[in-house]
């Protein structure tokens, strides 16, 4: 497993952790929809420090409009290179 300075755990993991021209998966809790976020986006409306383990109830799923999400942010983090 590759490993690097820049990579950070999930559960300490904040917005401005994230790759900038990467994106962020998100599993409706409810119906299992999944959706990307561009990281770019979250920038735009989120503080930089905001950890990244809390967006997940906050997300609306555009299918059934339930809230709550599970956040998938590995990639965003680099831990697929
Ligand atoms: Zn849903």
């Amino acid at each position: 497993m590759p490993e690097s300075p820049r990579m950070v755990p999930l559960y300490i993991a904040r917005v401005a952790d994230l790759g900038i021209a990467r994106f962020v998966a998100i599993t409706c809790r409810h119906c299992g929809h999944v959706a990307e976020i561009a990281v770019v986006h979250l920038r735009e409306r989120l503080p930089r420090d905001s950890f990244v383990k809390y967006l997940g109830p906050q997300l609306r799923c555009r299918q059934c409009h339930h809230k709550g999400a599970k956040v998938d942010a590995r990639s965003a983090l680099g831990y697929y290179g």
